[in-house]
């Protein structure tokens, strides 16, 4: 008889954003009259389409794949040189990083790769994450059997170790006091806190992994948007993270890619635990169940570090900074507690009068026809906060936020 995967059953239904669409579909089904005016700073998908350096790239190698000469298979499991050179030498070495072409693993994006590193690891291993999180860290573990059952009362699973990022510790995880994690998820500059981690903090993170044999899974989908002189762009900034860390990378944030999909990790090589290389763990990984992202994408993440490239994903990532500036800005004048928003594009607020996350996003949409997203849908820690994003265009940041003045 066949049996279902019994850990798969432990996951409560993720309706965070079905529960949104559905209110906001119900709010203008009743309210006709507000039903052009809803404005979304919900989403954590960008809205500015493709840098020209970019689309030409794609144009570029979509006419090679029409010639017998220029086509392109599969290919390689690990990613193209040309990309991968490019991002050791951009993302890495220009930042002092010692980071060479063949640690870094091409993939279809953060999130897949987020959701995969944990197979490398044995079943035994206890998971540490932050408190409120990115979803897919807590949801793969629990899949593969790493956690126990969730506990409805608290809201998050028996098993893992969950580091509350509050108000009074300045939205940033503390080192578990009870207990000593083998793997520890950060993601730095965080969804959905915006918060940004100092390089002098997460260096002592680098030093307790090493001292603990833990490993740090770092994800930095959201690097591009630092803008802070001692926020560090990547983990391998600090020293000794060679030999504790793995870092994901994404193109979506920084260029665009959400819809065109392309990631990579990095696995030092120097990453030895249990006796084993988690370098050739991932690549024994990525080769056997990953057949390589497409030729064409990997041009267009190519053209992401050309000069022109460069300079136009500068401006994107402007643009969508002075929206995060503009909600920081008006919502401070406004008398709101709000934290986020300058090294990363979601500014995370305290939602007013001891409202519940979800109180005041009933209250938001109705009063200011405005949708955003409640922070209790990202952990038990995120209750009575609320997210907002920068990814809109700027009218409608500027037209929301004096909506909610207004108020
Ligand atoms: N990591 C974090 C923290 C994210 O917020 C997201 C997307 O919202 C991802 C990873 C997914 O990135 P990708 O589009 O590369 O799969």
């Amino acid at each position: 008889m066949v049996t279902v995967n019994q850990n798969y059953l432990k996951l409560p239904g993720s309706y965070l954003f079905s529960n949104i669409a559905k209110k906001v579909s119900a709010y203008k089904e009743a309210n006709p009259e507000f039903k052009d005016s809803v404005i979304s700073l919900g989403i954590g998908d960008v809205t500015q389409p493709l840098a020209p350096a970019i689309i030409d790239a794609l144009h570029k190698s979509v006419d090679e794949m029409a010639h017998a000469e220029t086509f392109h298979g599969y290919a390689p499991d690990l990613g193209y040189e040309f990309l991968r050179s490019a991002i050791a030498k951009n993302d890495y070495q220009s930042r002092g990083c010692d980071i060479s072409a063949d640690e870094i693993f091409v993939s279809d994006g953060a999130k897949s790769d987020s959701g995969n590193i944990q197979e490398i690891f044995g079943l035994d291993n206890k998971v540490a994450v932050c408190d409120p999180v990115y979803p897919v860290y807590v949801d793969t573990n629990v899949m593969a059997g790493r956690t126990g059952l969730y506990n409805k009362e608290r809201e998050n699973f028996d098993g893992v170790i969950y580091m509350p990022c509050k108000e009074d510790n300045g939205f940033l995880p503390e080192i578990p006091a009870d207990e000593v994690p083998d793997l520890i998820y950060l993601c730095f500059p965080n969804n959905p806190t915006g918060g940004a981690i100092t390089k002098a903090a997460l260096q002592e993170w680098v030093d307790y992994a090493n001292k603990n044999g833990c490993v740090i899974i770092y994800d930095a989908a959201y690097e591009a948007y630092i803008s802070e002189e001692d926020v560090p762009h990547s983990i391998y900034e600090c020293e000794g993270a060679r030999t504790c860390a793995i870092e994901l990378r994404s193109f979506s944030k920084n260029a665009g890619f959400t819809g065109v999909r392309l990631g990579f990790t990095v696995v030092p090589k120097e990453l030895v635990r249990d006796g084993a290389e988690l370098h050739s763990l991932w690549a024994r990984r990525h080769g056997t169940k990953f057949n390589g992202a497409p030729y064409i994408v990997q041009r267009a993440g190519e053209a992401v570090y050309s000069p022109e490239g460069k300079a136009q994903l500068k401006e994107q990532i402007a643009y969508y900074m002075r929206n995060a500036k503009t909600i920081l800005e008006g919502l401070s004048a406004a008398g709101f507690s709000v934290s986020g928003g300058k090294n990363a594009p979601y500014i995370w607020l305290k939602t007013p009068d001891q409202m519940t996350s979800w109180e005041f996003f009933d209250y938001l949409l109705e009063k200011a026809h405005i949708v955003g997203t409640p922070g209790s849908g990202f952990g038990a820690h995120g209750e009575g906060y609320f997210r907002l994003t920068a990814f809109g265009s700027y009218e409608n940041t500027l037209e929301a936020i004096e909506r909610i003045k207004n108020l």
